[in-house]
C-alpha cells in the first residue's frame, strides 16, 4: 500500500495552483474566440495548444494515456470527451470545449459550452442555449454551495436542485450519472469524486485546502450515454444535445476562489450572494 496523499492542500500549494488555472482559462478563451461556422474542432485544439505552450505550460490532456490532443470538443449529441479533428462547426451547433494546463507540476481543468447562431432554426438554437445556460448556472450554484458547505455532497445537491428548478416545461434535463467531477492538484484527476446529483453519502468534509473540479454534464433528454467507436466520445443514446461546464475551485482560509476564472468567479457567484476571496 502506498501512502495516500491528503485531499487537503497547504496554502503554498493552493498558491501554486493559481497560475495553471489562469493558463487554462486563457487556453479556453483562445478556443472560444475562434468558434464560427466553417471552423474545425481541430482549429480550436491548435489555438488552445499554442496558448498553453506560449505560457510555458503543458497540456495535461496529452498526459492522459492514449489521448493526443489538448482539448475535448463535443458537438451536439456528444456530451464529453469528443476528439478534435476535421469536424467542421456549422450554424446551430452546440459545442462543449474542455481543456487543462499543467504548470510547474500543478493542474487546471475547465470547460465551457457555446451555441452557434442559426437564423433558420431559432427554436433549436433557443433550446440549446437554454440547456447551456442552465448547465452553467448549475455549475455556479454548485460552486456557491461549496462556499458554505460542511460536506462535498452539498455541491451535487445544489447542482441537481438548480437543474430541476430551471428545466423547461417540456421535461426535466438529464444529468449524466457515469461521469463526475474530481479533486485536482498534482494530478488532473484526484480524489474525491464530486457528484452532480444528490447522493446518500455526505462525502468528505469541506475545509481549507480542498480543490475541486466541479463539472456538470447535462442533456436535454435522458441521461443514458454510450461511448462511440473512437473509444472516447460520450454521446446521448436518445440523440438529444448535451452541455458541459467546468471550473477548478479552491477552498482556503478566507473563502473560495475559482482558479480557472480570471475574476475568481465574482461574476458567476454574484447572483448567489457569494463573493470569492483571493488566495493570500
Ligand atoms: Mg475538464
Ligand atoms: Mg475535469
Amino acid at each position: 500500500m502506498s501512502l495516500r496523499r491528503s485531499i487537503y492542500k497547504s496554502p503554498a500549494q493552493l498558491r501554486a495552483m493559481v497560475e495553471p488555472g489562469l493558463i487554462t482559462a486563457a487556453a479556453l478563451d483562445a478556443a472560444r474566440s475562434l468558434i464560427a461556422p466553417g471552423v474545425t474542432t481541430g482549429d480550436l485544439d491548435a489555438a488552445a495548444s499554442a496558448l498553453i505552450t506560449s505560457r510555458g505550460a503543458k497540456s495535461n490532456f496529452q498526459m492522459v494515456r492514449g489521448y493526443r490532443h489538448t482539448i475535448c470538443a463535443s458537438v451536439n449529441e456528444e456530451v464529453v470527451h469528443g476528439i478534435p479533428g476535421d469536424r467542421v462547426l456549422g450554424a446551430g451547433d452546440i459545442v462543449s470545449v474542455d481543456a487543462g494546463a499543467e504548470f510547474k507540476g500543478w493542474n487546471g481543468d475547465s470547460a465551457f459550452t457555446f451555441v452557434l447562431p442559426d437564423q433558420s432554426r431559432p427554436e433549436v438554437v433557443a433550446a440549446r442555449q437554454h440547456l447551456s445556460d442552465v448547465t452553467e448556472g448549475s455549475l455556479w450554484a454548485g460552486i456557491a454551495a461549496l462556499a458554505s458547505a460542511k460536506h462535498i455532497g452539498e455541491v451535487g445537491t445544489a447542482i441537481q436542485s438548480y437543474i430541476e428548478a430551471n428545466s423547461p416545461d417540456s421535461g426535466t434535463y438529464g444529468i449524466l450519472r457515469e461521469y463526475v467531477g474530481h479533486g485536482i492538484g498534482r494530478k488532473m484527476h484526484e480524489s474525491p469524486s464530486v457528484f452532480n446529483y444528490r447522493v446518500a453519502d455526505p462525502g468528505p468534509e469541506v475545509r481549507p485546502g480542498l480543490v475541486l473540479a466541479i463539472e456538470p454534464m447535462v442533456v436535454i433528454g435522458d441521461q443514458a450515454t454510450f461511448v462511440e467507436d473512437d473509444g472516447w466520445t460520450v454521446s446521448t443514446v436518445d440523440g438529444t444535445a448535451g452541455s458541459h461546464w467546468e471550473h477548478s475551485v479552491a477552498v482556503h482560509e478566507d473563502g473560495i476562489w475559482v482558479l480557472t476564472a480570471p475574476d475568481g468567479g465574482a461574476a458567476g457567484l454574484a447572483p448567489f450572494g457569494v463573493t470569492p476571496r483571493e488566495i493570500a
